[in-house]
């Protein structure tokens, strides 16, 4: 979607000609007789600022309706509520670490099955299904070794058993992916990532793809009631407006971080899908619009724990902190942060090395992002050496 369909996707006030989106902070609207309204009744079931954005996400996404929730998660909790005791669920096997506690300690225990598998082979796929699966869940890229999953081919394996095919579409944003379009049902988003931008709230989001979806996401959104507030909707609204521009800059960021890394003396593996010589990088190329993200994760020759707490101590613009997306650049160890409730043994086979570092490329310049990590590099060594003596 263009620049300029973004932007004027979103509309001005009607009411009063305010070019921004008022914020409606009200529970609840007058009526004028019993259920006869202006087509709003009460703020859990619709508010006007909610409205807009998730008008504005459906089109982003090239949907049929938009739903906005209070997190990520709960957004990803409103389309498991589409299942039911003894359905299955087939998941990318590195899946979100949150969708996992979600999926393993909440769901399992109400009857829903989940096998996860290697979703970068699509055979993997075909193989795991089964009558019962209702629901085939991939991330692409995923989270922190950006593996990159064929949605296309996938959604023909859903189709042919008449399940649903969900995608996790943080990493790469409406800007790099749409995944309706390649054949999913449904997108989810953390839209406290790319989407708001900003590091200043939590949301998600959900957009389907038929009349019949957008019933039953309308009917669990009211039912279940985990909705976003109309600042953070007007925020994320705010956000949408230059997700555009920040996304690009990312992206060349990002660009240019990897290739100062391949080259670096001290990085072992940098995983980053516009690198040739990433395993996914054809699909990638082909199913990203020729954009690869923000991220970039790395690991270091000196593949110690220690080493990459220097490290991720040692930088100055790339902050110290969970989370990514945001204009700011943020570094984490994902061993010791994001997936230090994911087992040694299965974070190894993973791929997550213990000094597996991972970048959220923000919109500074990219000089003085690789002038703080070759800094930081140089700290690394200067303690070791010294540690060493
Ligand atoms: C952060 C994240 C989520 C969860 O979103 P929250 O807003 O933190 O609840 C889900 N999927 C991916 C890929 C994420 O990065």
């Amino acid at each position: 979607m263009s620049a300029t369909k973004i932007i004027h996707s979103i509309p001005s006030d009607p009411l009063t000609g305010a070019i921004s989106v008022p914020v409606y902070q009200t529970s609840t609207f007058i009526q004028e007789a019993p259920g006869v309204n202006k087509g709003f009744d009460y703020a859990r079931s619709n508010n006007p600022t909610r409205k807009v954005l998730e008008d504005v996400v459906a089109q982003l996404e090239a949907g049929h309706s938009g739903f906005a929730f209070s997190t990520g998660l709960a957004a990803i909790d409103a389309v498991l509520k589409l299942l039911t005791h003894g359905d299955e669920i087939v998941a990318v096997d590195d899946i979100y670490g949150g969708a996992y506690r979600l999926f393993t300690h909440v769901y399992e225990k109400l009857g829903v099955k989940i096998n996860y598998v290697d979703t970068t082979n699509p055979d993997n796929v075909a193989n795991a299904i089964s009558s019962k699966t209702k629901l085939i869940w991939i991330e692409s890229p995923t989270n922190p070794t950006l593996k990159v999953s064929d949605i296309q081919e996938i959604a023909k394996i859903a189709k042919s058993i008449g399940a649903y095919l969900v995608v996790d579409n943080t990493f790469a944003s409406p800007i790099a992916q749409q995944p309706l379009k390649l054949g999913a049902d449904i997108v989810i988003h953390s839209g406290t990532k790319y989407i708001g931008g900003h590091s200043d709230l939590v949301a998600g989001l959900v957009v389907t793809k038929t009349p019949e979806l957008s019933e039953k996401i309308k009917f669990v959104q009211n039912a279940s009631g985990g909705v976003l507030g109309p600042w953070d909707c007007f925020l994320t609204i705010r956000g949408i407006e230059t997700l555009e521009l920040r996304y690009k800059k990312q992206c060349e960021n990002a660009f240019a971080v990897a290739a100062f890394l391949v080259n670096h003396p001290a990085v072992q593996d940098v995983y980053f899908p516009g690198l040739v010589t990433h395993k996914n990088h054809e699909i990638a190329k082909r199913q990203q619009n020729g954009l690869f993200g923000g991220i970039v994760s790395f690991s270091l020759k000196e593949d110690t724990q220690e080493a990459a707490n220097q490290f991720v101590t040692s930088t100055n613009y790339f902050k110290l902190a969970e989370s990514l997306g945001g204009v700011k650049s943020l570094l984490c160890h994902p061993p010791q942060m994001t997936h230090a409730s994911v087992p040694r043994e299965r974070r190894l086979q993973a791929g997550i090395k213990d000094s597996l570092i991972r970048l959220s490329c923000g919109i500074e310049d990219a000089e003085d992002l690789i002038t703080d990590l070759s800094k930081a590099f140089a700290a690394v060594k200067t303690t070791r050496n010294y540690v060493k003596q």
